[in-house]
């Protein structure tokens, strides 16, 4: 069996332009343009990218973009009070401070200062408490992202085997309790889970975030299972060559060994273009979200879990 090959970037295109039919309609109907206010403090470079794509894309879809760029040595103080002031800004409808944060900011404290219902990374203790009860919450971008590919590739997850490999905060845990919200029989594998390979076996879906190039082997896969990829690990890819300073060239990878998972997995998402494309279509949906339930409109089709 050949997998079929999950484009995540094809989707998160046609994801992005749902979010933007939804921007014209707020303007034209309601008079409201979504703000997105993202929040660097420091200059790490992969940071600095993500945010830069973060606003890109959020003018794109035709919302506002408010970025603030704060030095490395900011006291936390004057943070708090900048989360402070975006929280009461009618036009800011979501808020997202860029992690990791310099040693010296407490980040919980940061997080759990934003106003829940403006917290589009899903990361305030209110949301992963109402994530965890079933209630409506902002949630996490990446996992939001893996579920709605999932229901996109399989119509109802009801009754599946699901299992997630990885227990984090922002990946794992969240994605255990979307699979659950939608019936799926969930197990939350990690570092210290017996017979991973045993475990895994047992899925119809696996979701992989672990942060280890190509770990997950196609012989732990149950034959038609779906895979999900959310690993991204750059590694040495002497192949292509050196680069202008002498080291070698390197490229990008899952956890999943997708050479071998490809014949067994009934479909798979690629590394890149599987999942890293649709967390920040994912981020644009919970912008919107955010400004309908904030202007008490009903939720935008499609973009919630
Ligand atoms: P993390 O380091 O916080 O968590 C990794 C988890 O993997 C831990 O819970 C740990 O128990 C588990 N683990 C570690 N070694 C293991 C092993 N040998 N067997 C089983 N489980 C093991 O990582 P994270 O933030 O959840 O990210 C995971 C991966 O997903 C990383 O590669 C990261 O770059 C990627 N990621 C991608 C996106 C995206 O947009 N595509 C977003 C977030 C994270």
């Amino acid at each position: 069996m050949t997998a079929q090959i999950i484009d995540g970037k094809g989707f998160a295109a046609e994801v992005r332009q749902k979010v933007a039919g939804h921007v014209t309609r707020l303007r034209e109907e309601h008079g409201l343009t979504p703000g997105l206010a993202v929040v660097l403090v420091g200059e790490d470079p992969a940071s600095q990218v993500y945010v830069r794509a973060k606003g890109k894309a959020t003018v794109e879809a035709g919302m506002e973009s408010f970025e603030h760029r704060l030095d490395a040595d900011t006291p936390e103080a004057d943070l708090l009070a900048l989360v402070e002031k975006l929280n009461k800004d009618p036009a800011v409808h979501g808020i997202l401070v860029q992690l990791p944060l310099p040693e010296h900011i407490d980040s919980d404290l940061v997080i759990n200062a934003i106003d829940p219902d403006k917290d589009v990374d899903g990361f305030h203790i209110l949301n992963v408490g109402r994530l965890g009860t079933g209630q409506k919450s902002m949630v996490p971008c990446t996992p939001l992202g893996c579920l709605m590919m999932l229901r996109h590739h399989h119509g109802t997850l009801s009754g599946k085997e699901a299992v997630v490999i990885g227990r984090s905060n922002i990946v794992g845990k969240p994605m255990a309790h979307l699979l659950l919200g939608d019936s799926c029989t969930v197990t939350i594998a990690h570092s210290r889970t017996q017979d991973l390979p045993g475990v895994v076996r047992r899925a119809d879906i696996v979701v992989a975030a672990v942060g280890r190039p190509g770990m997950v082997q196609g012989d732990w896969i149950k034959p038609g299972a779906t895979v999900i990829d959310v690993g991204i690990n750059r590694i040495e890819a002497p192949e292509r060559g050196t680069n202008e300073d002498g080291s070698v060239k390197t490229r990008l990878v899952g956890d999943v060994d997708f050479d071998s998972a490809k014949d067994v997995a009934g479909a798979i998402t690629p590394v890149p273009g599987g999942v890293g494309p649709m967390t920040i279509a994912c981020l644009l949906a919970n912008t919107v979200t955010a400004c309908a339930r904030a202007n008490r409109l009903p939720e935008p089709e499609g973009l919630t879990a």
